[in-house]
């Protein structure tokens, strides 16, 4: 929220305007917010419960004669009745309490009674029961709780949303025979059953979400996503983009005859894929998936040789400086022997030689270029950008990918606008129903098939306790000849302290091994102090490499067979499968040891045993989605808003399915019901709408 002038502040501070703020922080702004923000469950005060039939456990409504009540000191100060109607016999008790409260139980009065019971000492008893006058009308629907924040009470929120529904345009969205085929009841019965279900309404469905009208609600909310997707494809496909069609497939053919490797048949299709992708005249949007060591590089190197052939300039943009420089050098020993010229942008150049770097590609002298977020910075001129390519593309933030997608805004093609073809990677697997709503958006090319050779590394938990044995394992295999990653435990509080436990590691390490030579690789470092340190593990020369997660991703060292992860507990799932990925790269057998410290939360034993269990990045993606959420999995958490509300993609793909037929269905036939639909669902949620 913006910052307003004091004076201002000071004059709007009223109790109302308060509210108001705090309504909207909730996303409560117009009727129609209200009338979508539902209830999270139900109070039943429809009902009046007989004292008998309580059992511990539920949440009951009484209308009882107060029999006793007494201030007890022992074992602490409280007070204490007893109630009842006839049945049997309650106990109410108060750890703190009002003068009042006493009045309104004292000995001969008849009350109402709510709250939930449990098994007492004395017989079943209720702790800080709601008392209220007997004998009031009872409400006929069940009172509905809202999600609400701090400040903002059931009372008012109920209120808000009972004028809401009087103002708000409850009107149909949907064409009836969609509702009619898919046995959806309309809109307004929807979201008045569920602001105030009837008395008797089975609590069951309404709390599991499985009563027709949150069928309803969970189906429009899906349905509303999969639209503004299919909109997105739409607007994309009716963009320009310069057909990439290799005018000299010599380049093609040669490096694929400098490849030290034959290709995977995986690489191969997808290559296809993208190749056929680039010859369009509309812009590719293409997320091209594969697990970490699956071999992406290479296919990136295709798509930009094709591009490069056929005239035009590629981008290339890494996470991270050593990721960039990484790719930088692989690139380069592929293809300029092959007379592709290759630059170097990142934030780390001297002022002279990004003058240079950029002088270059502004004259169009370079057809490929390398680099960090430095690429999308506005000095950056392409006068013929035909790709961009974003590695791990999950590590950038959605302004990011916008920002570069822009860039391309720039090239002009025969008067036309154009944008350039976008090749997304990633290693972390978007198991398929997220995929199909956040990304449908996207094409998806899968690498589904490691290169031939490697045997699946090996995952050992040991405990803190044992970590002599982990350092006799480092030393024997350093002793073999291969070379080690020790990979420090991460310390969320402080940057500095995470920066001294790894220089304490390296120091530790050291005096463990006086033969060896370690290295050391944090975040803080120069980057050709990191540059200089990567040199020398590539080479060998350094033998165990302490590491922050500066690691983490995309690091291709193949004769590092072994890696020891401090504290890894600590860690989220996605990045223990990351920090993995960089062993189990050549042909040895490697190992990847989890050190852990005791006692473990529940979530950190889940994270652990599953990599314990499987090396295969979809699984550990479904995983971590079940631990994390839609939100937190995508990274996306920053936006603020929750990406589904009502819908939840695992228990209910059966309607994400549903929603996303009805939605190809209404763009063919329904626009007007399209434009409506999504009015009431995506109000004020554009940043959800990729293009
Ligand atoms: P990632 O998909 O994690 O980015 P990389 O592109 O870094 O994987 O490739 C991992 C390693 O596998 C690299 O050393 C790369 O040269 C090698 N590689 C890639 N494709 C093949 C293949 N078809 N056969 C053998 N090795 C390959
Ligand atoms: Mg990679």
């Amino acid at each position: 929220m913006a910052q307003e002038p004091a004076a201002q502040r000071g004059r709007d501070d009223t109790a109302g305007s308060q509210l108001e703020r705090k309504l909207q922080r909730l996303g409560l702004r117009e009727p129609s917010d209200f009338v979508v923000h539902l209830p999270i469950r139900y109070e039943d005060e429809t009902r009046i419960h007989s004292i008998g039939a309580a059992l511990p456990g539920r949440t009951v409504q009484l209308e009882a004669e107060v029999l006793f009540s007494e201030v007890q000191l022992r074992p602490r100060r409280q007070l204490v009745a007893a109630i009842s109607d006839g049945t049997g016999r309650m106990y109410l008790r108060w750890l703190h309490f009002y003068p009042n409260q006493r009045r309104q139980v004292e000995a001969g009065k008849r009350i109402r009674v709510r709250g939930e019971v449990r098994q007492g000492f004395n017989g079943p008893e209720i702790v800080h029961p709601r008392i209220s006058k007997a004998g009031e009308p009872l409400p006929d629907a069940l009172t509905p709780v809202y999600p609400t924040t701090d400040g903002v009470s059931q009372p008012v929120l109920r209120k808000r949303v009972q004028q809401a529904l009087t103002q708000a345009d409850l009107s149909e969205s949907l064409p009836p025979e969609l509702c009619h085929r898919l046995g959806l009841p309309p809109f307004a019965e929807a979201i008045r059953t569920l602001h105030a279900p009837p008395a008797g309404m089975s609590e069951q469905a309404l709390l599991e979400r499985e009563h027709p009208a949150w069928r309803r609600i969970k189906f429009d909310e899906l349905l509303a996503q999969q639209l503004s997707l299919a909109l997105a494809r739409r607007r994309r496909r009716s963009q320009r983009a310069q057909p990439l069609v290799a005018r000299d497939t010599e380049l093609l053919k040669r490096l694929r005859d400098a490849l030290p490797f034959p290709l995977t048949g995986a690489q191969e299709r997808v290559i296809e894929e993208i190749s056929a992708d680039l010859a369009r005249t509309f812009p590719m949007h293409r997320l091209l998936q594969g697990d970490v060591g699956s071999g992406k590089t290479v296919v990136a190197a295709f798509a930009a040789a094709q591009a490069v052939a056929s005239g035009h300039q590629v981008a290339i943009m890494a996470p991270t400086e050593i990721l960039a420089e990484q790719h930088f050098n692989k690139l380069s020993g592929w293809l300029v022997p092959l007379g592709v010229r290759i630059v170097w942008l990142t934030g780390s150049l001297t002022p002279k030689q990004r003058r240079q770097a950029l002088e270059s590609i502004a004259a169009g002298e370079a057809d490929l270029v390398v680099g960090t977020q430095a690429l999308i910075q506005d000095k950056v001129q392409f006068p013929r950008l035909g790709l961009v390519i974003l590695d791990e593309q999950h590590r950038f933030g959605v302004a990011q990918r916008l920002e570069l997608n822009r860039k391309g805004d720039r090239v002009e093609g025969e008067g036309e606008h154009c944008v350039p073809h976008q090749l997304n990677m990633s290693a972390t697997p978007i198991p398929r129903t997220l995929a199909m709503t956040f990304f449908a958006d996207l094409d998806v090319s899968l690498i589904d098939e490691l290169p031939p050779g490697r045997s699946p590394v090996i995952t050992k938990l040991v405990s803190e306790a044992r970590r002599e044995e982990v350092l006799a394992l480092v030393h024997r295999e350093v002793l073999a000849g291969r070379q080690a990653y020790w990979v420090c435990p991460l310390v969320e509080e402080s940057e500095a302290l995470q920066l001294q436990t790894a220089v304490d590691t390296q120091q530790w390490l050291v005096d463990a091994f006086p033969d060896m030579k370690v290295g050391l690789l944090h975040g803080r470092m120069t980057p050709a102090e990191k540059q200089q340190v990567m040199e020398g593990f590539r080479l060998g020369s350094v033998q165990l490499l302490v590491a922050t997660t500066v690691i983490e991703v995309g690091v291709d060292v193949p004769n590092a067979c072994l890696m020891v992860i401090e504290h890894a507990e600590r860690f989220g799932l996605a990045q223990l499968h990351q920090l993995r990925g960089r062993v189990g790269r050549g042909s040895g057998q490697s190992v990847c040891v989890l050190l852990y410290q005791g006692p473990l939360s529940m979530v950190a034993r889940e994270r652990l045993r599953a990599m314990y269990e499987t090396t295969d990045g979809f699984e550990i993606a479904r995983r971590d989605l079940e631990q994390r959420g839609p939100g937190e999995f995508l990274g996306m958490r920053q936006s603020g808003q929750e990406l589904l509300r009502y819908a939840d993609l695992q228990s209910d793909s059966a309607i994400v399915e549903e929603a996303r037929e009805a939605a190809a269905w209404m763009m063919q036939n329904h626009p007007d019901s399209v434009r409506k639909h999504l009015q009431r669902w995506m109000r004020g949620r554009e940043d959800l709408l990729r293009s």
